[in-house]
């Protein structure tokens, strides 16, 4: 078995390394002898195919970076759009979480066009200080389990209009300061302000991207093989444990 994964403007959009969320995916699959390809693409590079992954990651990017990712990406909205509607995963970070929307206000008041796949919005202040930053837990259905997953926000972007939510925010703000929930999720794509990497902070999910790319593409139930993942779950717990206590709510 394999994964074909597409990594875009992995050179633009990887704050705070979330890049590693894919190498993640990689350590993961190929402990369970599953083979993983991983391509890039980025802007002058040839178009990508974008059917023929199973799973396509976009990190996060300042201000500045969004402008320039925003006009080329838009190029492949179409593509985007039909693969997402094909079943393709994908894993959306903060400011490449924001480019699926209507669009972007960064804070200089610049509109920065979103690809305009989902219905919502994201706006700056134009105060730069006032910026959503911290650790953030979440509690996220996953397949069929209610799970806590721990990650870090840093974003000026406030983003309304979300409706199918990633989670329900229980330590942080969320989409927008103080917010009841936070990001995206739908049966295939997960769009969360959630950087840490998110995936090597929530092993469990991981292996939910993992099973999803691969039943979809081998069409039967997949079964994954239980890793050792003793320091994953001890640092996680050390974590929640910090930030769920009463005191800290
Ligand atoms: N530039 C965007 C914001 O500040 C996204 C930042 C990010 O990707 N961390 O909201």
């Amino acid at each position: 078995m394999n994964l074909n994964i597409l990594c875009l403007y992995p050179n633009m959009m990887d704050l705070y390394g979330d890049n590693g969320n894919i190498e993640i995916i990689k350590y993961r699959a190929n402990k369970r002898g599953i083979d993983v390809n991983i391509d890039s693409y980025t802007i002058n590079d040839e178009e990508p195919d974008f059917y023929n992954y199973d799973l396509v990651f976009l990190g996060g990017g300042s201000d500045k970076e969004q402008k320039v990712v925003s006009k080329d990406i838009i190029k492949y909205k179409k593509q985007i759009e039909r693969s997402i509607n094909l079943g393709v995963f994908y894993l959306l970070i903060c400011g490449g979480f924001q480019l699926f929307g209507k669009y972007y206000k960064d804070s200089e008041d610049n509109i920065i066009e979103g690809l305009n796949i989902f219905d919502f919005y994201t706006e700056s202040s134009t105060d730069k200080k006032e910026r959503c930053i911290g650790n953030i837990v979440i509690s996220s259905k996953i397949g069929n389990k209610n799970i806590e997953i721990l990650g870090f926000e840093n974003h000026g972007g406030q983003t309304f209009n979300t409706d199918k939510p990633f989670g329900k925010v229980l330590y942080g703000n969320g989409n927008t300061f103080k917010n009841e929930y936070e990001g995206l999720m739908t049966e295939n794509v997960i769009g969360t302000y959630l950087h840490g990497p998110l995936l090597s902070k929530n092993p469990e999910l991981s292996d939910y991207i993992i099973k999803y790319c691969l039943e979809r593409k081998y069409k039967k139930n997949i079964n994954l093989s239980k890793l050792d993942d003793e320091f994953e779950i001890i640092a996680k717990k050390e974590m929640l444990d910090k930030l769920l206590t009463k005191s800290n709510v």
